[in-house]
């Protein structure tokens, strides 16, 4: 096996479906994918999912439409949101964009549908017409799960015009956390490592870019790298419902939890690289 992004032969990583290019710093996971396969769906309680992320999620989506707008063409209008999982990013880009959705995921798209939101429920690119084309293509957590994301990047290209915007939201491998949880699992604690790759979920993970070998992949697929930033991954916004949110939950531990997270966690992980990043790139 060969790196996606240089071609370098991959080593084996910390895992037996783990592997890492000593060249350029790209990891991937030999992960199957079941979306919409019911045994392992059960794992994940779409509810509890949805509640405990929504606060961050919304706060970093408002950032990337604002990117979005600042780094698309004038007159861009169209968007394409690829994974619009539960129509959030949707929601905070109908001020500045017609947008539309696409889901692959039958009983998360029939819940954006549900709300009246533009949801086509399949893959990318196949659930499109022939002819359909967008100013704006976004990925928010959602291209580090596609297998051949060569071929993505290429229907992308075909997809949008000279000029045309690509936005691409993902897990950085530079990330204080993904570097504590690879520490972790060089001392046998494997537990927060699998879930940063989302191990036995319907969809893991079978990348992880770090920013710069993401836009050497990206720019060797016909695009400019416009801008790169990071983006939070922990927030004191809607903590103390994340700490209380799940059944039985008692009141001093929560409190300690927070306190911990609010004055030591925080603060720590700010003087480190986050574990999101978003680059904007440019059809050349
Ligand atoms: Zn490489």
């Amino acid at each position: 096996m060969t790196c996606t992004v240089c071609n370098f032969p991959l080593s084996a990583g910390l895992s037996a479906w783990h592997r890492t290019c000593r060249r350029c710093a790209y990891e991937s996971a030999s992960l199957a994918i079941a979306i919409n396969d019911a045994a392992v769906h059960d794992v994940v309680d779409e509810n509890a999912r949805e509640l405990a992320l929504r606060a961050l999620r919304q706060q970093n989506f408002r950032k990337i439409v604002a990117l979005a707008r600042e780094h698309a063409a004038p007159g861009a209008r169209m968007l394409l949101d690829v994974g619009s999982a539960h129509g959030w990013f949707l929601e905070a880009a109908a001020e500045q964009f017609e947008a539309c959705g696409i889901e692959p995921d039958e009983g998360v798209a029939q819940h954006s549908l549900a709300r009246g939101l533009p949801v086509r429920v399949g893959f990318f690119p196949q659930v499109l017409d022939a002819g359909e084309r967008f100013d704006v293509i976004v990925f928010n957590d959602v291209i580090e799960h596609i297998p051949d994301i060569r071929a993505a990047l290429r229907d992308c290209h075909a997809r949008l015009p000279p000029g045309g915007t690509l936005v691409l939201n993902l897990p950085s491998s530079q990330g204080l956390f993904y570097r504590l949880s690879k520490l972790m699992a060089r001392l046998g604690l494997r537990g927060p490592f699998d879930r940063l790759w989302q191990v036995g979920m319907p969809s893991p993970h079978v990348h992880y870019f770090t920013p710069d070998n993401l836009a050497q992949l990206v720019q060797g697929e016909g695009f400019s790298l416009r801008h790169q930033s990071e983006l939070q991954v922990v927030s004191a916004d809607g903590l103390w419902q994340r700490l209380t949110m799940v059944g039985q939950v008692n009141r001093v531990s929560a409190a300690l939890q927070y306190v911990l997270i609010r004055a030591g966690v925080l603060p720590l992980a700010r003087l480190f690289p986050s574990d999101i990043m978003v680059c904007i790139f440019s059809k050349r």
